[in-house]
């Protein structure tokens, strides 16, 4: 990141609540030369936003982070009203993580083209690429149809030579991916790994959701991936079928009744379709619900 004295300190000044202002600031960044690197957040900043930020602090000359609980990607009954929101101390972490600028838009900033009778988010639709209907797209109708319209709509604003995502949402990864490839999106998309807590679970902010019992449970995520890890390292190649009945009984047999599974899938690495033969290449891909808490992860099986 080279120094640029007058982006270095975030003050209120330089948390931008609409497009324009944000433009503005940015416009005159890009005019001088400097490199600006996007991490789209929904806020209730954790160290996994913040290996994201630290990352594309240490790319760019500008950091630019979005957080906005976006309703277009939520279903109905799903948890977008109660979605843990904290922008006090999220300006707070970014800055301290190296961001630059803050961008926080209102619902209404975000879709002000909205119109028409129940209208909430743009009229206008993109139609994700196929990886979108697996997985998490399956169990959650619209979920990434709501992604890609937010991540074009931020990229549309933010226009940065480089864009910040986890390989916690691996699916998300890949839908976002393709949206630029498809769309010519002139941005390159960065996949960062996991971060996760000394026991394993990755960090999510629905972590905070969890009670004392239900946290135990979501351990039995990373302690899912490792059995696969490990019988994997014994036989090198696995089928699927078998692996997935080995994960999904020690899940079950291991949770109190306290998780449900979405799915527990093993999955080419780039295309997400299901495998029949694991191999250390391949994606585990696993969903659940601890308590009411939707939880996902996920891992190469390069132990
Ligand atoms: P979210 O605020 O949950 O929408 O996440 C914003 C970005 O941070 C997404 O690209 C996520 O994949 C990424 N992210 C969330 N949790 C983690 C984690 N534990 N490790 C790495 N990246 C993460």
């Amino acid at each position: 990141m080279r120094v640029v004295s007058d982006v270095m300190t975030m003050d209120t000044n330089n948390v931008f609540t609409t497009k324009q202002a944000l433009r503005q600031a940015l416009d005159k960044h890009r005019t001088a030369g400097y490199s600006i690197g996007f991490v789209p957040t929904m806020g209730a900043l954790h160290a996994g936003h913040g290996s994201l930020i630290e990352r594309a602090a240490h790319e760019n000359d500008v950091v630019v982070v979005s957080v906005f609980v976006n309703p277009a990607q939520f279903g109905p009954g799903e948890d977008f009203e109660t979605y843990p929101r904290s922008l006090a101390s999220d300006v707070s972490l970014a800055t301290s993580f190296g961001a630059t600028y803050v961008f926080a838009p209102s619902v209404d900033e975000m879709y002000s083209t909205a119109r028409g009778a129940g209208a909430s988010v743009a009229s206008t639709r993109i139609v994700p690429s196929a990886v979108a209907d697996l997985w998490e797209g399956a169990l959650r109708p619209g979920h990434f149809e709501g992604v890609v319209l937010v991540v074009t709509k931020l990229l549309n604003s933010v226009c940065p030579h480089r864009a910040y995502f986890g390989e916690k949402d691996y699916q998300q990864l890949a839908v976002v991916r393709a949206l630029a490839a498809d769309l010519d999106l002139p941005v390159e998309i960065v996949g960062c790994p996991i971060v996760r807590e000394a026991d394993g679970l990755a960090l999510s902010s629905r972590n905070v959701y969890l009670s004392d019992s239900e946290r135990k449970v979501a351990q039995l995520l990373s302690q899912s991936i490792r059995l696969a890890q490990g019988q994997l390292q014994e036989r090198q190649a696995i089928a699927a079928d078998e692996l997935i009945s080995v994960v999904s009984d020690f899940l079950r047999d291991n949770s109190q009744g306290l998780l449900s599974i979405g799915y527990v899938a093993f999955v080419d690495a780039d295309t997400l379709v299901p495998v029949e033969q694991v191999v250390p290449t391949t994606r585990m891909l696993l969903s659940v619900t601890v308590g009411t808490t939707h939880l996902i992860d996920n891992a190469s099986l390069v132990a």
